[in-house]
């Protein structure tokens, strides 16, 4: 993105506060789990809320060499690609960990995703194996017939005819395996995460025009993912404590999606690194997340917007159900005062507030609020994690910005993703010479070398913490019959965070229907991507004399009619 000269100040930089990390190397994470899980033994690692399944560490570990070991015999080879289709199931680790023991690269997928969007990561990614539920035999088969690169399917549950059952694969004996490590490998360089995402991706002009594509495969070494788990979890940094230090076992609630990258981090990787006890629910229920927290009686909660405004909205949830909670951890969408200081209220005690910030990209995490703050600066996502570096830069000059004034923010670090995978231009675009990643968001840092992120200049749409491109519906609703021009905006919802509006052109001579747009999109995309902000139709949509949508102008429109 540098292409004019801009004045880079590096007095205005931010460092993290606290001493760095060292980078790690020549460990994969795999192996970094491992070498703590073990000592766990027949603890329990993960229940599944809804069934009580549960797997001690123990289990986890020798059920993830027993995959390993079975995917090494099948002849799968370092670096092939294995599509994940599954919701938060106890097994989901075991996958992770086994997968990555034989050396593969794991790409998670959405499981809310359609049949069509599932084919698409399976094949844009290049799996050549599937690990999946029988809800979504049907979808992987079809992608499986058209897709020759992608050569088998395990099947987690009852035996499927033409899939390999995973029970059984990770019975396998280990004897005579060389598992992956990362000794004699640079750990930098092996892709551990292909996970979605559709990034920052500003391109740059006169002006700042925010362009998010739709998404792209996301590189993340094994070195950046057990590097960031460091940065996160040292010594008063992370809000959660190892099993070893206290000898108490943290309790945690595994809603947020494990294909996530806050969820993966969170509960899947720190959850098993620290020796907690998570309980896994596949999908939110009110009832069954209501009687998870009673049960399970977590001492830390991992919640996006969307979770904490239920539960501050819901008379179910009193200081009795945040009990046991020292730490609420909120982050991936803004989450906003208003809802954290509500949230804290119905406690009725003191509990840490932990808003988190990051993105895919960061493996994921670069900001964090840490307990010492004690609540002192709610509506901050804190301070860099250790080793992170952080500047704020006009967005039209790109100079470097002082304390208090917003701008663009940039993070630098070793959590800064490889790349985008077979996309070197959407890499530049993102990642700039001297190693800055561009965000796409604008921030501002206070006195104290606090961070607070106060708008989204990319056109990424956050709903329920989920990610919305823009264009990707507007390609969609473009090709309708009756629709000439379109332009998609996230709008301000009570319920999601934020919900996906279409402003539409219709085509001369027709009159679409609101309803009949949104029955089109109904079979076309994951339901969350759905125009439940609304759908207006115009006779123009405002655009740059480039042609460019100024959704800008699309959004000002919307907030003045709804003030
Ligand atoms: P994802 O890659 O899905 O995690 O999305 C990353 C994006 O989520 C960021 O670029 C932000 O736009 C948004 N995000 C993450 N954390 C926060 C936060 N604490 N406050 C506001 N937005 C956030």
């Amino acid at each position: 993105p540098n292409t004019t000269r801009v004045k880079d100040d590096p007095k205005l930089w931010v460092k993290s506060p606290f001493p760095d990390v060292p980078t790690v190397l020549g460990v994969e994470m795999h192996e970094m789990i491992f070498q703590q899980i073990t000592k766990y033994g027949d603890l329990p690692a993960m229940t599944c809320g809804v069934s009580d399944k549960t797997f001690t560490f123990n289990e986890i570990y020798r059920q993830s060499r027993g995959l390993g070991a079975a995917l090494i015999r099948a002849g799968f080879k370092r670096g092939d690609v294995v599509g994940l289709v599954l919701p938060n199931i106890p097994e989901f680790p075991i996958a992770v960990l086994g997968c990555w023991s034989a050396g593969l690269t794991v790409s998670c997928i959405n499981p809310a995703y359609t049949e069509g969007e599932i084919k698409r990561q399976l094949a844009s990614s290049d799996a050549k194996v599937a690990i999946t539920i029988e809800h979504f035999l049907n979808a992987v088969r079809s992608a499986k017939s058209e897709n020759p690169r992608l050569s088998s399917i395990i099947i987690i549950g009852d035996a499927q005819e033409g899939c390999h059952t995973f029970s059984e694969m990770a019975k396998s004996d280990t004897n005579g395996i060389i598992f992956s490590t990362g000794e004699n490998s640079d750990t930098s360089e092996t892709i551990s995460l292909l996970p979605y995402s559709s990034g920052s991706d500003v391109i740059k002009l006169c002006v700042n025009i925010g362009t998010t594509g739709p998404p792209k495969g996301v590189l993340l070494s094994h070195s950046n993912i057990t590097t960031n788990l460091t940065q996160f979890s040292c010594e008063n940094v992370g809000p959660t404590k190892t099993y070893h230090d206290t000898g108490v076992q943290e309790r945690l609630i595994g809603l947020l999606p494990f294909f996530h990258s806050y969820g993966m981090a969170a509960i899947v990787l720190a959850g098993l690194y620290q020796g907690a006890h998570s309980m896994s629910l596949p999908s939110f229920d009110p009832a069954t997340f209501l009687k998870a927290i009673r049960e399970h009686k977590p001492t830390c909660m991992h919640l996006v917007t969307p979770l904490i405004s239920h539960m501050v909205n819901s008379d179910d949830y009193s200081s009795k159900e945040l009990e046991h909670c020292h730490t609420i951890v909120g982050a991936a969408a803004p989450i906003g005062n208003v809802l954290i200081n509500q949230i804290l209220e119905k406690a009725g005690r003191y509990i840490f507030f932990a808003e988190g910030y990051g993105m895919t990209e960061l493996s994921p995490l670069s900001h964090l609020l840490t307990p010492s703050s004690r609540n002192s600066k709610i509506g901050s996502c804190g301070t860099g994690v250790p080793s992170t570096w952080s500047k704020v830069i006009d967005l039209e000059t790109g100079e470097t910005l002082p304390q208090n004034t917003r701008g663009e923010l940039l993070v630098k670090g070793p959590q800064v993703m490889k790349g985008y995978f077979r996309n070197e231009e959407a890499t530049r675009n993102t990642i700039d010479s001297d190693g800055w990643l561009h965000t796409g968001d604008i921030a501002y840092y206070d006195e104290d070398g606090y961070f607070y992120i106060v708008d989204r200049l990319k056109e990424l749409i956050k709903v329920k913490g989920f990610q919305v491109a823009p264009s990707e519906l507007e390609d969609l609703l473009r090709k309708h019959e009756k629709v000439e021009d379109v332009a998609v905006i996230g709008v301000p919802n009570l319920v999601s965070g934020e919900a996906p509006r279409a402003y539409i052109v219709p085509k001369p001579g027709t009159n679409p229907s609101e309803e009949e747009i949104n029955e089109y999109l109904k079979p076309l995309v994951a339901s969350f991507k759905r125009l439940y902000g609304g759908i207006e139709f115009r006779k123009t949509i405002p655009k740059a004399p480039s042609g460019k949508i100024l959704r800008r102008e699309l959004s000002d429109e919307y907030r003045k009619q709804n003030e």
